[in-house]
Parts: C-alpha cells; structure tokens; sequence
C-alpha cells in the first residue's frame, strides 16, 4: 500500500505550499482522509501515517467501521438524516453537513440526553445547485443565530462542496464567498459560537480553497485513489 504514503506525501506537500499563499502553514489545516467505499486495511495505512480525522457521509458506513479503526476522530461530513442522528451523536467529533433547523434541533435534544456538547457547521449550499444539500448563503445566519441559542450544539463554523468543475479556478469564488459568510457570521453572532472551521476544499479544488481560507480539507480519491461506484 506504498501508493498511499506517496498520494499522503505529495498532497501534505501541496497543502504546505497553498497555505504559505495564505500566510499560514501546514499545522493550520486539518486534512480530513475521506474513507467512503475504503476498506479498513487501507484506512488502517492512513491512520500509520499520522492521519487521524476520518471523513464518512453515510452513518451506516461510519458505523460499520468506527470499531474496527483505533485512535481516529470521525467526522459525519455527508446528509445526515434526523431519524439518524441517534446513532452518531456520540460517535464523531463534528457533524459537517448541518442544513436544517430541525436536524440542529434533533442534534440539541440527543446532545442533551448524552449529556455532551455537539460541535457542527452549517453547510452551504454555495453554488445554487439543486443536486446539492445545504442552505442557501442567505440563510446561513439565520440558522446561526438559532443555533447559537442550543446549549448542546456548538458553532465551529461552515461548509461547502463546491461545484465539479474542468478547472478549480473556477471555484475561487464561491470559496471566496464562503470565506467572507464566514467572517459575516462570526461578526454577527458572539454568544456560544466558536467559530474557527472553514471546512472546504476536496481532491480536486483544495488548493485554491487554502489559499482562500479553508482551514480542513476533505479528501477521499487524492489519497485512496479513484473509487469504483
Ligand atoms: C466524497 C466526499 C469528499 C471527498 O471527495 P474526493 O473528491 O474524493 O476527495 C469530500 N466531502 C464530501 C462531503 C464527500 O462526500
């Protein structure tokens, strides 16, 4: 499983340089190793190489794995269902892809009965796409300010997936605009947010979303290879 340290290398690398663009270093992003569709042994590489925040968008999937994979921190990254959130809520670290106010209120009640502080950020519908969750940027706010009224629920920051595109140029502005939502929000709303996670970039874009802003980077094929779906 060589090709696994060399893809980790040379992406370590790459998010070095994108973030000395940003004034920032290396340590400043957390890289999160996307696992969907990864069996264990090859997850298990990863986890060797000093990679420990492991991304799944499926509970199932995440459930299937979170015994059988030590010393990790799981991050639910895809669309959470409310009738799900039973059985991650004390199983991750952050929950990415909060886009509903009754899915914050559903983490809130099940945060509570485990008598735990649920760290997440809203996802954004950055693009407009209807193939794609979260909520509009012009909703953000709002769903914000709701959350930062839930003792158990903690604002760590946002989220997109940005659009598939030939060239991630052309994704600089929507992460542009992600970037400056977040400095918005952050402005807006001091009580019980702590926002400090610009959770954006994957395989093919997360250069130009470090050099932007991002602080985690989500990424699945650059260090797994492609996956067969
Ligand atoms: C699959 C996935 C990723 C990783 O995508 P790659 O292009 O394989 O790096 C990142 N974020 C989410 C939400 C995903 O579902």
């Amino acid at each position: 499983m060589d090709y696994i340290r060399e893809n980790v290398n040379d992406i370590l690398k790459r998010i070095e340089l994108s973030a000395k663009k940003s004034g920032r270093s290396l340590a400043d992003i957390t890289v999160v190793g996307v696992t969907k569709t990864v069996d264990v042994l090859q997850i298990n590489e990863l986890v060797s190489l000093g990679i420990s925040n492991l991304g799944e968008n499926k509970v199932q999937e995440l459930l299937n794995k979170y015994d059988r994979v030590e010393n990790v921190s799981w991050h639910m990254i895809g669309h959470l269902q409310t009738n799900k959130v039973k059985y991650i809520i004390d199983k991750t670290c952050l929950i990415h892809s909060v886009d509903s106010l009754k899915l914050a209120e559903e983490i809130q009640r099940r945060a509570e009965q485990k008598n735990l502080i649920k760290d997440v950020l809203i996802e954004i519908n950055i693009a407009n796409e209807n193939t794609k969750y979260g909520v509009m940027p012009e909703a953000a706010e709002a769903l914000a300010h709701e959350i930062s009224k839930m003792k158990n629920v903690r604002l760590r920051g946002l989220m997109c997936i940005a659009p598939f595109v030939e060239n991630s140029e052309q994704n600089r502005p929507y992460f542009i605009e992600m970037r400056n939502l977040f400095i918005d929000i952050c402005g807006k709303i001091a009580d019980n947010v702590y926002m400090d996670c610009l959770s954006m970039g994957m395989t093919n874009d997360f250069e130009i979303a470090i050099e932007e802003g991002s602080t985690m980077v989500r990424i699945g094929t650059g260090i797994f290879g492609a996956r067969n779906i």
